[in-house]
């Protein structure tokens, strides 16, 4: 499965998925189908009977499409839907296209609803990398909208991809600095999701015609983790890294880095290559609460901590320890 990370306190969350919603065209490697096991599209009606039977407030999430592209009328009558039928202090999460909320008809709208997080799916901003995955986004446009939406004071998140089509570990570290540039001091929820080819997908063409090469597991692992640890170390939040896995998604990944565990893999990676960053040698003190980061996944962890030290997993378990204490872990 993905990582995903709930902050401590959060308020619950209830997504409904709208199945390419609002989209104008197909990112070559997007298959909501598959992603989200959702064929068709709820309507305001049947999202507004599930939300009638709530027992308390929730974060009502709308994923899956390109929300702000519904149609003011469309985007109204959900919007709406949550105010008339969830249970009061409920709020709105939703995902949609970065470019979109310039339109200040939109933003007018968007801004009298209780918004708990707009999420931009900002896989990339690089142009060329946009460009062949034949998303219609102008860098300038994505960063100028942030701005429009951080000046009205809506939360907002990002979902970022890695090992798309001529990207590169060192282009996605720029994406993230010019992010948090335009982020500032704020926390911003970061979702990653390294890039996997799916049955019927263009990506999946380009995969057969060898114009794309699917980015192999261990690479996704490390390039995840650098991502990761540069992320958190900016300020970004990250609530999820990779997809949520099911037997539908296992049974249509034609290549790239699908893993059930891909997430926790990333997560101690990052934190490893925290830990040899500032004491390349040892001996590591570490909360109690990361022992799984060494010990899960046949002891991923404390294999890449020897892998990076170049020692053994022996070795470097006798400089490992964690607070509070506890016995050794191999
Ligand atoms: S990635 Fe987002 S914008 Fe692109 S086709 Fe999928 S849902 Fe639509």
């Amino acid at each position: 499965m993905g990582l995903n990370i709930s902050p401590v306190g959060s308020m619950k969350k209830l997504p409904f998925f709208l199945p390419f919603g609002g989209c104008r065209g197909r990112c070559v490697y997007c298959s909501q189908s598959t992603i989200t096991g959702a064929a068709d599209i709820p309507s305001p009606e049947y999202v507004s009977s599930v939300l009638r039977e709530l027992d308390g407030p929730r974060e009502v999430c709308f994923f899956g499409g390109s929300f702000c592209r519904f149609g003011h009328s469309t985007i109204k009558e959900y919007l709406d839907t949550v105010i008339n039928s969830a249970p009061s202090g409920s709020r709105i999460r939703f995902s949609t296209y970065p470019g979109d909320m310039s339109d200040p008809h939109v933003m007018d709208l968007i801004k009298t609803y209780p918004i708990a997080c707009i999420e931009l799916g900002i896989p990339s901003l690089d142009p060329s990398v946009l460009s062949l995955c034949k998303r219609d986004a102008d860098p300038q446009v994505i960063l100028e909208d942030i701005k429009n939406i951080v000046d009205e004071g809506l939360p907002l998140g990002v979902q970022m991809m890695i090992g798309l089509p001529g990207q590169t570990k060192e282009s996605s570290i720029a994406d993230l600095k010019k992010l948090s540039e335009a982020k500032g001091p704020l926390s911003w929820d970061l979702r990653l999701y390294p890039c996997l080819v799916l049955e019927s997908t263009e990506l999946d063409n380009m995969r057969i015609n060898g114009s794309y090469t699917p980015l192999p597991l261990n690479q996704a692992i490390e390039w995840g983790g650098v991502f990761i640890g540069c992320a958190t170390s900016l300020g970004f939040n990250p609530i999820r890294i990779g997809l949520q896995e099911s037997e539908l998604l296992a049974s249509k990944v034609k290549g790239g880095p699908h893993h059930p565990a891909l997430g926790e893999m990333i997560s101690s990676e990052s934190l490893i290559r925290k830990l040899t960053k500032y004491n390349p040698r040892g001996p590591w003190i570490v909360p109690e609460e990361h022992i799984s980061k060494f010990t899960g996944h046949g002891c991923f962890g404390l294999r890449r901590l020897a892998e990076l030290t170049g020692t053994t997993t022996t070795a470097v378990s006798e400089k490992l320890s964690f607070f509070p204490p506890t016995g050794k872990i191999i």
